[in-house]
């Protein structure tokens, strides 16, 4: 075939393949249109996930009618001089327009500022039609039929109704927080109405909006930020620590008011966060960031999603240095976690009081290094590993649950430790691989003797991976028992959130947690499952919808079944803290050799560790 020149029909098409990905694509468009034409009111409404209809409303300066047809055309933009380096508006290629007309139908209807009339025209898959009289208030109202008709194979890629409104749903709420004196609504078939009122411009309209975006929960939680350094100004609410979600999801940054999901903004959070949360933990942010136009280049995204910044260092020292700041002020002191910690407190301090006196200690040099050892915890490495290898579902009603284990309780208890047993530890149970119960110390650590080791477990992280395997077996076996609340919770969460728990309300219910839609923006929980005892219900529930969130689409059936297990048996109020009997110490022992995988926790973190009696005598000179 000959070399030839692409109509303008498809030029625009493979424009299109870029700028307009999902309906959400179209609605980010369209907004940010209606943004750059300084509209105060912005209403967008959708039918069939935004496939059959997208249709968006604004008050704006509006376009006079002979300029529609270069509206619609390829390279025409009013916000672009000749200086690409000085870009204020959202908007700046001329691409949005046509990409939308050629693979869809599109009618523009305007109506500019003083013009005493209205125009409209349309382009039908790429054929642009003739600019016709229309009535009409003042501003632009852009309506998008059949999004992909003309580009059948893109049809395929979209992920279903719901899923489509609630990414257009995503995408005005992260647009709406930058811009918090325009009133939004989002109204439609496939959705509930989202109306957000408009607030003042400055910093407390911003905490409001925030509110009406994230929930009220976070602007009560969240630390005020500013900072300024060589003309670049950061502002902007975070989350103090104890506040935090399953995924970066909620994480909202902004350059000149254009969002954007940047890796570097992303990775300072977590560097201002470090010493404060654990490593699945995220915080909720909203960063607003400003420079100088010149300073950051918005070109390197066809959807602008991305910008890159002349000074990447710069802007991550002040995000982290502001958010650290903030915290600091707060109260919030670092945490001393982490591994180094463990190993220097499992390393043997060269103690003068019982040295022998010429000032070193017999063993100063010496340390324990668990992690040496070739992770002697793990059940897999361990030669203790379990025998049997089948699951027992018998943990599902092993005595776990807080109203069985209330029986065992005896009163204001005596010590455990003074409960240890006194006398010699039963043989045939010093053979079984996590052997015998000895005495729990600190009411969460059960210590135990085999024959040749000294093992220690932690109560509250064994108990957790055992209601993750019983919970996950609930799929495939009967349903997990459930209690009834006394009073059902309602918890108010995001529509989108609401609608996704809704769709797993079935197998939700296999697993004992009962829960059903209570209008928009909100579920009705009834019954939770009976193992984790006494939960906190709406930090249940955020947390799974969270789970979901990330991982719906993403992963198999089996991966979400298991997240979602893990994200319920996190909630298990029967933690540490509880005292326990030699019996049930033991039986604990049992069931996390009858299961599979109970050597770690849900978190990946040792549930036991084991220490060889050799260790132990080496740690004191023995050998
Ligand atoms: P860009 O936004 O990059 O300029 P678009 O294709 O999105 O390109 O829009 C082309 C032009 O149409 C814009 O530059 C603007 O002049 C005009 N326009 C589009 N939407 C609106 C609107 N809602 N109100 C006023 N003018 C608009
Ligand atoms: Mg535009």
């Amino acid at each position: 075939m000959p070399i030839r020149a692409l109509s303008e029909t498809v030029i625009n098409q493979i424009a299109a393949g870029e700028v307009i990905e999902r309906p959400a694509s179209v609605v980010k468009e369209l907004v940010e249109n209606a943004l750059d034409a300084g509209a105060k009111r912005v209403e967008v409404a959708t039918a069939g996930g935004g496939l059959t209809l997208i249709r968006v409303i604004d008050d704006g300066g509006g376009i006079p009618a002979d300029e529609l047809p270069l509206a619609v055309a390829r390279h025409c933009t009013s916000k672009l001089s000749d200086d690409i380096h000085d870009i204020c508006t959202l908007g700046f290629r001329g691409e949005a327009l046509p990409s939308i007309g050629s693979v869809a139908r599109l009618t523009l209807r305007s109506r500019p500022e003083g013009g005493d009339a209205g125009a409209e025209i349309t382009v039908d898959g790429g054929r642009v039609g003739q600019v016709k009289p229309v009535a009409i208030n003042r501003g632009t109202t852009v309506e998008v039929r059949d999004l992909f008709f003309a580009t059948p194979a893109r049809l395929k890629f979209m992920k279903g109704e719901r899923a489509e409104a609630a990414a257009i749903t995503d995408v005005v709420k992260r647009i709406a927080l930058a811009f918090p004196s325009v009133r939004f609504t989002l109204s439609g078939t496939d959705r509930s109405l989202i109306e957000l009122p408009a607030v003042s411009a400055d910093g407390d309209g911003l905490l409001r909006r925030l509110g009406q975006v994230m929930g009220k929960e976070f602007p009560e939680n969240a630390l005020p930020i500013e900072a300024d350094r060589d003309g670049i100004g950061l502002m902007g609410y975070v989350s103090i620590p104890s506040f935090t979600r399953g995924n970066a999801l909620n994480q909202f940054a902004y350059v000149n008011g254009r969002p954007v999901r940047d890796k570097l903004v992303a990775g300072a959070i977590r560097g201002a966060y470090m010493d404060v949360l654990p490593r699945d933990r995220h915080a909720v942010t909203a960063l607003f960031i400003s420079l100088d136009p010149a300073l950051v280049d918005v070109n390197v995204h066809p959807a602008k999603a991305d910008v890159r910044f002349r000074d990447p260092g710069l802007v991550r020292g002040l995000i982290v240095g502001a958010i650290r700041q903030a915290l600091e002020a707060a109260g919030v002191r670092a945490a001393t976690t982490g591994a180094a910690a463990m190993l220097q407190a499992f390393r043997v301090q060269e103690s003068r009081p019982f040295g022998n006196g010429d000032g070193r200690s017999h063993f100063g040099g010496q340390s324990f290094d668990p992690e040496g050892r070739g992770g002697g915890w793990s059940m897999e490495n361990s030669p203790s590993r379990p025998l049997e290898e089948a699951f027992s579902a018998a943990v599902a009603h092993s005595g776990f649950s807080e109203t069985e284990q209330s029986t065992f309780d005896v009163g204001p208890a005596v010590s455990a430790d003074a409960r240890a047993g006194t006398g010699e530890a039963p043989a045939e149970l010093t053979r079984r691989p996590l052997g015998a119960a000895r005495a729990q110390v600190h009411e969460n650590y059960i210590v135990a003797q085999t024959e040749d080791s000294l093992i220690i477990v932690d109560q509250h992280a064994a108990h957790e991976r055992l209601v993750y395997e019983a919970l996950k077996q609930a799929i495939h076996s009967r349903p997990l028992p459930s209690q009834m609340l006394l009073m059902p919770e309602i918890v108010d969460l995001p529509e989108e959130d609401a609608e996704r728990l809704c769709m797993h309300a079935e197998f939700l219910a296999r697993m004992g947690l009962g829960l059903e839609r209570f209008g928009p923006g909100a579920v009705c929980v009834r019954e939770t499952p009976s193992m984790l005892g006494k939960v906190d219900t709406a930090s249940l529930i955020r947390n799974l919808a969270d789970e979901i969130a990330e991982n719906d689409t993403a992963n198999s059936l089996k991966e979400r079944i298991d997240r979602i297990a893990a994200t319920m048996a996190c909630h298990g109020s029967v933690r540490s803290g509880r005292r326990l009997k030699p019996e049930e110490m033991n039986a604990l022992l049992r069931q996390m050799e009858a299961t599979p995988g109970s050597g770690t926790c849900n978190h990946g973190r040792p549930t036991y560790i084991e220490l060889k009696l050799a260790d132990i005598e080496r740690l004191f000179g023995r050998r």
